[in-house]
């Protein structure tokens, strides 16, 4: 298998996350230790939003570094697989629900409500805590809007990703996109300031300058060593990216 060398141009590889794992060193970084524990200086998420391959190895590499991560997977037929799930679990890592009820019932808060106490008990087996929004970008729902009319103790969700987390203390850096801190991802930015870092060793020489608390979310389905998957992977979201910024013009205007 043809291997990428590491270097600016070519980030985004297993090989510049694990530059970054080491940098945070041995810790538990989930976001439930985080609302349990008020001492955390990393939050580690993944939204799985397809891929389960490469959540599998993220989870193993950072197993490696004695890291522990949140990991968020959708209820969807070839995402909800839980014999991956199980090994990411074992292997240390918070499981939670990536959830998306309010595109799947087209913004209807009834059938949303159904759809939410139907999925979330999937995720007992896991001992599952905490839950993320999935934001679609290309859906005019908002998945967050569920929680307009519901409260997360209604569920028993000790915390939600973004709602429970605040983002006055700690910096957000998102790879929605395949980019630190891009533009285009507006719907899960709410009122947080983003940084801009260019690249993954930009991320690690701003953590090394700076004494803050970190919030690092990722799509492990970006990460790859492979240079045929990773070509396709930064063509296909350049695509994307334009169709993300006619939507986001467009609800501007
Ligand atoms: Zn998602």
């Amino acid at each position: 298998m043809q291997k990428i060398k590491n270097n600016k141009m070519k980030d985004f590889t297993l090989n510049s996350y694990e530059k970054l794992l080491r940098k945070i060193g041995p810790r538990d970084c989930t976001l439930l230790h985080y609302l349990k524990n008020n001492d955390s200086e990393y939050i580690i998420r993944h939204d799985v939003d397809k891929s389960l391959g490469n959540a599998l190895k993220m989870a193993m590499i950072e197993s490696q570094y004695e890291i522990k991560s949140s990991y968020y997977f959708r209820v969807k037929p070839n995402l909800f697989n839980k014999n991956i799930i199980n090994k990411i679990y074992n292997l240390g890592h918070e499981i939670g629900y990536h959830y998306e009820v309010m595109d799947k019932a087209k913004g209807d808060l009834i059938s949303a409500k159904k759809l939410f106490g139907e999925e979330w008990p999937l995720f007992k087996e896991w001992n599952s805590k905490t839950v993320a929004m999935h934001g679609n970008p290309l859906t005019s729902y908002n998945n967050l809007d569920f929680w307009k009319n519901n409260k997360l103790s209604d569920y028993d969700v000790k915390g939600e990703a973004y709602l429970s987390v605040d983002f006055d203390t700690i910096k957000y850096f998102t790879d929605t996109g395949r980019g630190w801190n891009t533009s285009v991802s507006f719907k899960d930015k709410g009122n947080k300031v983003l940084i801009k870092v260019y690249s993954t060793n930009d991320l690690i020489e701003y953590i090394n300058k700076t004494e803050d608390r970190y919030y690092i979310m990722t799509h492990p389905q970006y990460w790859s060593d492979n240079l045929i998957i990773w070509i396709k992977i930064k063509f296909l979201e350049s695509i994307k990216n334009i169709i993300k910024r006619i939507i986001k013009n467009k609800l501007k205007h």
